[in-house]
């Protein structure tokens, strides 16, 4: 029996400086890639042209190499792979699993009502199945460039399963737990949930480490996964780090980011020793 040879990757976005909690997941995906013998690579999530900045993707990259990871280089960014990711918003088209949505992010709030609470109550809230246009709708063609934005018809009522492999057997209802997602915007960008899909299966991802925070959306990916590809890859979502008060850190907590450790004087070992796999 030959097992696929384990590929995993890192993708922080370049909007901030990477704080404890980053360091956490990605450590714990540099020791899985290591323990399996494995690939990491380090993939530049830059499509957000309003909030990344350069000196943060120097800086990443910086703070992890000072914190001791260490991956396959050269990282590569998600902003010069926009042809590849406008070829999968084709193949959607083209099986009809798309349709361009007018309505704003208002419209979809009010509609939606009241946000939801318990898990995935950061989520995004659900497209409202009234706002779709009907299956049988004429579909229009894509443009050169597209200006408005474009969404996956989700499976109504289907149950999806993935076994994390920290958090155990996950499941969500589309339709009911999560709506009609965003796969290509108005500014001709993909979006967040099609370019790491793309960038998985073309790099050939065997695992996905990242933070929990991103378990709801792992139901989106793999019906791109199942659209575009049918390999879908293992995925452990780490735990999140919060600070003194229970709150998750967010890249404006800069008295946990790394530079400002760093400067203190702390080292790599003293913030290593207080992390573990499986906490
Ligand atoms: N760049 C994403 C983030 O920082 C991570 C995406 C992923 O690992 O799929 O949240």
């Amino acid at each position: 029996m030959t097992f696929p040879t384990y590929r995993g990757r890192l993708a922080p976005s370049p909007t901030g400086y990477l704080h404890l909690g980053h360091a956490r997941t990605f450590w714990i995906a540099a020791v899985r890639a290591g323990a399996a013998g494995g690939t990491l690579l380090f993939r530049n999530d830059d499509l957000d042209r309003g909030r990344c900045r350069p000196e943060f993707v120097a800086a990443m990259q910086d703070d992890l190499r000072w914190l001791g990871l260490t991956w396959a280089e050269p990282m590569f960014s998600q902003s010069e792979r926009l042809p590849r990711y406008r070829l999968a918003l084709q193949r959607l088209h083209a099986q009809g699993l798309i349709y361009p949505c007018h309505r704003s992010r208002r419209d979809v709030l009010e509609a939606a009502g009241a946000p939801h609470e318990g898990p995935g109550a950061d989520d995004e809230p659900v497209y409202p199945l009234e706002f779709r246009p009907p299956a049988d709708a004429p579909l229009p063609p894509l443009g050169e460039t597209e200006s408005v934005n474009w969404r996956f018809r989700v499976p109504v009522g289907r149950e999806l399963v993935f076994r994390d492999l920290r958090a155990g057997d996950q499941r969500a209802v589309a339709g009911r737990d999560f709506g009609d997602f965003l796969v290509w915007r108005k500014d001709d960008l993909p979006s967040y949930q099609l370019a790491t899909v793309v960038d998985d299966l073309e790099f050939g991802i065997t695992e996905v480490v990242r933070g929990a925070d991103l378990i709801r959306s792992t139901f989106r990916q793999i019906l791109l996964f199942e659209a575009l590809g049918r390999t879908i890859p293992a995925f452990f979502h780490a735990p999140l780090v919060t600070d003194d008060h229970g709150v998750r850190l967010a890249k404006r907590h800069d008295a946990l980011a790394l530079r400002t450790l760093r400067a203190q004087g702390v080292t790599p070992a003293s913030i290593l020793a207080n992390f573990s796999v499986s906490a």
